[in-house]
């Protein structure tokens, strides 16, 4: 057996199960060495936000314990990837290097340089998909064309989602290299705040793989069956809760949709497809960055260029710091701060409102959620932004505008979620705790809620909103017409 080292680059796929690179690596026999590269000056405009960092903290020290767990450790070296890597292979005399592909611009740009640059030296390369269940680049149109529209994507994939490979072992025991090789402690990276804002976090999540094989199957017991609904009522958060871990790639798609598989009972089947189209949409997020690298940036469909927002420093900080006065939207901004994630529901309902309600551009909502969310996801978070401002593929339309206190009636109808998040309006009768403002004086002074002073008054007015954000869309949709 050559005893020519192999390098596992770890990138967003810190696990050792169903890693196709890992599997690969460890199969050869040879010594390998794993390796993770910080480097967020090659993300470009999209280094990691701080939730995110925080989060990769744990997931690399949960990763080498994992490692060390089977007889090896995680090198962990800092600096451009394309220097370490190559700087790494003169070191080591590795031979081959194996890593799984990540598919947003900066992930693409940064795959292609390395592998050039190590090929150059003559260098074996291997690169899997370890993330997605499909490719984005083996599925078009029968005209050629990449899909815009989520329905017939989905047909297409859907029925290789049961002809999927199973999920691949974790190996039982790694060869490592003779000699430990230099690595700068996890702690050094100075990837947690300096501010402790991040108490909360520690109550919320155990970022790694232990914990996300724990998270699937609490959910696949427990709150699978109650999924239909669980995901559109926020206050029982029924949902996986998986996301941040599908970005870290501390689980994979192929495991959750073969566990979901597994357990499926007669009666959760409905629930079970639901749920795999929910990961079909994270696909599609992919799919989509894929083909139109530039939308984390500009609206994939164009006429939104001209679209006029109204930015505003004091809106968009009242809407960061959960203060409109729109109790649905104020809980979801504070579940947001205090725990690193927020419901899908009410996402969609504070994203409306920020773009329409507040006409602020809808990427100063997402560099926000790009900063506070543990699942910070390019791919998902353009998605979910260009889908609430209707400037994307597969959009809702632009003149659907949320109307926030409905939406709380509708899905937070006993205001539990809002009481959990804002205490101020506790004692509110359910009849008013979705519209204070409307409450009749003698029931706000019986809740201790003074308006103005414990709890804001809106900070618009959403039926007057609605009409200003439908005018702006009117203005654009003339001057598309005309431009034609
Ligand atoms: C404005 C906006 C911004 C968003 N930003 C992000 C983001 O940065 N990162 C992120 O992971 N998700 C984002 N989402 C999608 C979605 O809200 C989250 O994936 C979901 O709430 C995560 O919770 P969960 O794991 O419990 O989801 P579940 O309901 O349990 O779903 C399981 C998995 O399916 C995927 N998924 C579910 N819904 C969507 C969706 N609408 N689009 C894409 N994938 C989906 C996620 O990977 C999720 O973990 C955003 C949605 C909106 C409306």
């Amino acid at each position: 057996m050559s005893q020519i080292p192999v390098i596992v680059w770890f990138r967003q796929d810190l696990r050792l199960a169903d890693n196709p690179a890992v599997h690969d690596a460890t199969s050869t026999g040879q010594p390998v060495i794993f390796l993770y590269i910080w480097a967020p000056e090659d993300e470009g405009a999209w280094a990691p936000g701080a939730a995110s960092r925080w989060w990769l903290h744990h997931s690399l020290n949960s990763l080498d314990e994992s490692l060390r767990t089977l007889g090896s450790c995680l090198v962990v070296r800092r600096g451009r990837t394309i220097k370490v890597l190559t700087q790494m292979v003169r070191e080591t005399g590795a031979g081959k290097v194996l890593w799984n592909a990540r598919y947003e611009p900066s992930g693409l740009a940064i795959d292609h340089s390395c592998s050039d640059a190590l090929t150059a030296l003559d260098v074996d390369v291997q690169v899997h998909n370890g993330s997605l269940l499909f490719g984005p680049a083996d599925i078009y149109t029968t005209e050629g064309k990449p899909y815009t529209v989520f329905t017939p994507y989905w047909n297409r994939c859907k029925e290789r989602v049961g002809q999927m490979r199973p999920p691949l072992a974790t190996p039982r025991k790694l060869v490592s290299v003779p000699k430990a090789l230099p690595s700068v402690p996890v702690a050094q990276l100075d990837l947690l705040p300096h501010i402790h804002w991040d108490t909360r976090l520690y109550d919320s999540w155990q970022p790694g793989e232990k914990g996300a094989q724990k998270r699937l199957k609490d959910f696949v017991k427990e709150k699978l069956a109650a999924y239909p609904t669980g995901r559109n009522l926020p206050a029982n958060a029924e949902v996986s809760m998986l996301s941040p871990h599908l970005h870290f790639g501390e689980i994979s798609p192929v495991q959750i949709v073969h566990a979901i598989k597994d357990r499926r009972k007669a009666d959760d089947s409905e629930a079970a497809a639901i749920y795999i189209k929910e990961i079909g949409w994270r696909e599609f997020a992919h799919y989509l960055l894929f083909h139109f690298p530039n939308t984390s940036e500009r609206p994939l469909k164009s006429e939104f260029d001209r679209f006029e927002w109204h930015p505003s420093a004091k809106h968009l900080e009242d809407w960061q710091k959960g203060l409109t006065g729109y109790p649905i939207v104020d809980a979801g901004m504070r579940e947001l701060w205090h725990t690193g994630w927020m419901h899908n529901r009410v996402r969609m309902i504070v994203a409306s409102f920020l773009v329409k309600d507040l006409l602020q551009p809808w990427q100063d909502g997402a560099r926000w959620f790009w900063d506070t969310l543990v699942d910070a996801d390019l791919s998902n978070n353009t998605l979910g932004w260009q889908w609430t401002a209707g400037c994307g593929a597969d959009a809702a339309p632009f003149f659907r505008v949320f109307n926030p206190v409905l939406q709380g009636e509708k899905f937070d109808q006993q205001g539990q979620y809002v009481r959990r998040w804002l205490p101020e309006l506790r004692e509110l009768p359910s009849k008013w705790i979705q519209r204070p403002w409307e409450a009749p004086e003698e029931v706000l002074v019986e809740a201790g809620v003074v308006l103005g002073e414990d709890y804001p008054k809106p900070i618009v007015d959403h039926s007057q909103a609605r009409k200003r954000a439908l005018s702006a869309y009117g203005d654009i949709r003339r001057a598309s017409r005309t431009a034609v």
